[in-house]
């Protein structure tokens, strides 16, 4: 019995681009989502869009096909994304020496212009010169990335898609297939299932016995109500800790606590950024933890003082102004680019080979993954547009290479 041809499980920018592409394939798909009011990281997001970012020629052409999509986004989906064009102001700490910093962007399909504290100020009159000893410029584009989820979401509907709030609890599968999800009230029969669930794809698929690199660090990050104080440009620091922070994610000693989640923080980083949308409100971020467990609640009260605390040496004037701090699941994984494809008859990592399959049975057909992105907002738009053509049978080469980077490993923890 198949009711759908796609069912799409989370409907951050990642599900919502997703169902959109795979809808206008003229598939029969439903998008799931546990939250009727967002509280993912697509509805925290800066919304910056690095095409400028790509190191590898994978990267650099998605960087192009990225920034291209999304100038013409808002005209495709009938709706605003707040798409524009700004500059990227990357902050170098006063300590730091501004040639070294500005060489360790070399590799870049687009390297920044360096400059001094005097030009800076002028760019970005908000900035501190005290704080600094110069700035990296960048060309940068920016999209309000909720209203982005959402005009997808939108134009979906208007192709015929379905959007239902209910909670995957379980993926089914009838013998060697998988033929849809439950949730709490009902079951959603389907073709094929892709988990587009940000930081909880992890635990979605530890629920099926497979284990994927998909990690996740807990973000914490300050939303303010529109202001009068103009920022011109996107704030971040161009020496950037949370690299670092997603680089431990893998270490051998961190590993096992991904498969016995913990509440305890591995460790934490702090990123001073903020970001001005077009109606005067501010995202000002960031503090980034490694905390295993999903679930895990962290404090708020404490983790906004030090946000107003570190802002306020690079942005004194954002440091007093009303706000909430809120925390989400940022997903990354460090195999690759994101977690793109069929999880079928992967290869194992890890000594114990065997292909994966849900809790120990025979392999699972139709089940697929989109997950984990650097540079999300740039990344995942042109390419769940290739994954759309893929799964109708075109050529790509690109998805053929993710999809034969997707490795998985049987889950330690099974169902939980
Ligand atoms: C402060 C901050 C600044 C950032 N700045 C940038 C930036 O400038 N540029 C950039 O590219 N990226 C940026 N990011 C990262 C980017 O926002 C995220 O990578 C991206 O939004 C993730 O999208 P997603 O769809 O994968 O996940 P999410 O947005 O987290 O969406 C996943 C969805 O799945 C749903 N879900 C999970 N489990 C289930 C289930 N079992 N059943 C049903 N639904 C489920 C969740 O409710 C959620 O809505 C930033 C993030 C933060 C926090």
């Amino acid at each position: 019995m198949t009711d759908y041809d796609w069912i799409v499980i989370g409907a951050g920018i990642t599900g919502s681009a997703l169902a959109y592409e795979l809808s206008k394939k003229s598939f029969q798909v439903l998008l799931l989502e546990k939250d009727p009011i967002p509280d993912n990281a697509t509805c925290y997001s800066y919304g910056g869009l690095a095409y400028w970012s790509g190191t590898t020629e994978l990267t650099r052409q998605l960087g192009r096909e990225g920034i291209e999509l999304h100038r013409n986004l808002s005209e495709e989906l009938e709706a605003d994304t707040e798409f524009r064009e700004l500059d990227l102001v990357l902050t170098i700490e006063a300590k730091d020496d501004p040639q070294t910093v500005a060489k360790s962007y070399s590799q870049f399909a687009i390297t920044p212009e360096l400059l001094d504290v005097k030009a800076a100020c002028e760019l970005e009159p908000l900035l501190n010169p005290k704080a600094i000893a110069g700035v990296l410029k960048l060309p940068h584009g920016h999209i309000h990335s909720q209203k982005t989820a959402k005009a997808y979401q939108q134009a979906f509907r208007r192709r015929g898609g379905e959007i239902k709030y209910e909670q995957v609890i379980e993926l089914i599968r009838q013998e060697n297939r998988s033929e849809g999800v439950k949730t709490a009230k009902n079951t959603y029969y389907a073709t094929n299932t892709v988990v587009c669930a940000g930081g909880l794809t992890r635990s979605l698929l530890h629920q099926v016995g497979l284990s994927v690199p998909n990690y996740f660090t807990h973000a914490q990050l300050i939303k303010t109500p529109p202001v009068d104080i103009k920022l011109r440009t996107l704030v971040m620091p161009a020496v950037q800790q949370r690299f670092a922070l997603e680089a431990m994610a893998s270490n051998s000693e961190i590993q096992p606590l991904w498969d016995k989640p913990n509440s305890t923080s591995v460790a934490s980083i702090f990123d001073a950024g903020a970001i001005q949308f077009l109606d005067g409100s501010f995202c000002i971020g960031q503090i980034s933890a490694l905390v295993t467990d999903p679930k895990a609640k962290l404090e708020t009260s404490t983790a906004e003082v030090l946000i107003r605390n570190r802002i306020a040496r690079i942005l004194p004037s954002l440091s007093k102004i009303p706000g909430t701090c809120h925390h989400c699941l940022v997903a990354f994984t460090n195999k690759s680019i994101a977690l793109v494809g069929n999880l079928k008859n992967k290869s194992a990592e890890g000594k114990n080979r065997q292909a994966p399959s849900f809790n120990g049975g025979e392999p699972v057909t139709g089940i697929y993954l989109f997950s984990g992105f650097t540079s999300t907002l740039v990344f995942a738009p042109p390419l769940a547009r290739r994954f759309a053509n893929w799964v109708v049978g075109e050529e790509d080469e690109i998805l053929e290479l993710l999809n034969n980077q997707l490795t998985t490993k049987p889950s330690l923890i099974g169902n939980s």
